[in-house]
């Protein structure tokens, strides 16, 4: 394909110039039959693409648009690789991963002044295939498009989504399924795995530099400490703390928090089996193929913080003056992820349950403690709870005000203990404003988002377009959408994702 001419975007290769050794040079497979399925434009026109000339005359993309979301007309400039990385996978470390069916096409900048990557998912075999073949399909694509998309609107840190491109080509998983490529736009996509990369490979020299690399891109504050090296380490103990704080204050269960799948940057990346909780239970686990529960809706700061204890083993080299002073200063400084994330977490509950700064620690706690047992034990829905709670508080006396008020109304009447619980708990004077303004309404609920996957695969993106729009305006609630902001219905049954792989 040809035409790349009419964006006049230049992406940038920084990544591969700093870190050749971390690179394959590749390119993406030519689609049989390309067909723009979703585009991002708002974060298209963000990058300095033109979304017209992208969708092309009739919307399904122009030839220009689909080589560039396909890879194979990438801008100029752009010079595409397969990154290498290695992953602890449940536990295990896999040295051979790196993007099997992925490509970096280059670095583009962002509407903040930052460089962001522009990155494909599903773009064809690499080196890095090993068994696999590097497509993926339709569904968890557009999966990954909306997920990410309403994780961007809740304010969480996250890889965005630009399109999803249906190629035409037929991909066989249990069944035979239309294959697709995701763009996706990251501030990086350097990984712990990344440094594990470089830590296996023995070569301190490379494993420097990509540290480096991390401080003038990612984290450039710590170039200022007296051991940049360990500030590094620090910041990504911070923002993963925060992070993973913001994924279980909204019920989100990543999935697959394999060390090739955690950010440097503090980025949520890679949605597989990923989905958020509707009843509340600390052991959900959504995942066909965790069958241990090792990464269930409560492991989930634990986890992080393993994967971070693996990333100060990459680092240890860079750490100190002897392997002594180097493990010390690092289990210091992860010894801060616990109470980074506990206070990141009680900060958001309070938030979450309209607590002002006037009410003192000890009162907020009694509340937010007894709360997590009531929910487990009476089943209910995570989401509409806490907006519910705010609906049925501004109107009090029409318990049905909003589509979650009900769920309060129904635990006045089954849960016993609950009366007692919002006693006290009004006896703090909440905030019901600022409770609306950080309790999502609509969220990408399991049944809505098969609902819309199972359309989109069969060719109709309406559902799709519909629960998207609902999705990334999260708080604002809106006439005609009340089905979105309900729980699943009871037929529905027990959910379980796929990895899509
Ligand atoms: P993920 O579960 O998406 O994080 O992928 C784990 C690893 O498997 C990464 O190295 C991927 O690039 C690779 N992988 C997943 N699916 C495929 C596929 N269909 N073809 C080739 N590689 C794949
Ligand atoms: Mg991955």
């Amino acid at each position: 394909m040809s035409g790349s001419s009419q964006q006049t975007t230049r992406l940038t290769s920084r990544f591969v110039d700093d870190l050749p050794e971390l690179t394959v040079p590749w390119q993406a497979a030519e689609p049989p039959e390309p067909r723009l399925l979703v585009l991002n434009d708002s974060l298209a026109a963000e990058l300095g693409f033109d979304p017209e000339i992208l969708r092309g005359p009739d919307g399904s993309g122009s030839e220009a648009g689909l080589g560039l979301l396909t890879g194979t007309a990438p801008p100029t400039g752009a010079q595409p690789v397969a990154q290498a990385y290695v992953g602890h996978q449940f536990g295990t470390l896999n040295p051979r991963l790196g993007d099997g069916r992925a490509l970096l096409l280059g670095e583009v900048q962002g509407p903040d002044g930052e460089p962001h990557d522009i990155h494909l998912k599903g773009s064809g075999r690499t080196p890095f295939a090993r068994g696999g073949d590097g497509f993926a399909a339709v569904g968890p694509m557009l999966r990954e498009y909306l997920v990410s998309e309403a994780m961007h609107a809740l304010g969480i840190p996250t890889t965005r989504a630009l399109s999803v491109v249906a190629t035409g080509a037929r991909v066989h998983r249990e069944r035979v399924l239309p294959g697709a490529v995701l763009a996706r736009v990251a501030r990086s996509h350097v990984r712990v795995g990344s440094f594990q990369f470089a830590q296996l490979s023995g070569d301190e020299a490379l494993l420097r530099r990509l540290a480096d690399h991390a401080i003038d891109h990612l984290h450039p504050q710590a170039r200022e400490d007296s051991e940049p090296h360990l500030g590094l380490f620090e910041r990504v103990v911070s923002v993963q703390a925060d992070l993973v704080a913001q994924w279980m204050l909204v019920g989100f269960v990543h999935g697959v928090m394999n060390t090739d799948n955690m950010t440097i940057s503090g980025e949520t990346i890679d949605y597989g089996p990923c989905a958020f909780m509707d009843a509340f239970d600390p052991s959900t686990v959504y995942s066909s193929i965790d069958t241990g529960g090792r990464y269930a809706f409560a492991n989930q700061p634990l986890i992080a913080e393993w994967n971070l204890a693996r990333f100060a083993e990459a680092l240890l080299p860079l750490l100190g003056e002897d392997e002594e002073s180097a493990v010390g200063a690092a289990q210091e400084a992860l010894g801060r992820f616990r109470t980074q994330y506990s206070a990141a977490w009680t900060a958001g509950m309070r938030h979450k349950l309209g607590l002002g700064e006037t009410v003192s620690q000890k009162a907020a706690a009694d509340v937010m403690d007894a709360l997590p047992t009531m929910l487990q034990k009476h089943e209910v829905d995570y989401t509409s709870f806490f907006r519910g709670l705010a609906d049925a508080e501004a109107q009090p006396r029409d318990a049905a005000a909003g589509p979650n008020a009900g769920v309060v109304a129904e635990m006045l009447t089954d849960v016993p203990d609950f009366a007692a619980w919002l006693e006290s708990w009004r006896g703090l004077e909440p905030e019901t404003e600022l409770m609306r303004r950080c309790n999502p309404i609509y969220i990408p609920r399991n049944h809505l988002v098969e609902e819309a996957l199972d359309a989109g695969e069969a060719g109709d993106m309406e559902p799709f377009t519909r629960l998207l729009e609902a999705v990334t305006d999260p708080y604002t609630e809106r006439p005609g959408l009340e089905r979105y902001a309900l729980p699943a219905p009871e037929s529905f049954g027990p959910y379980r994702t796929f990895c899509g792989t």
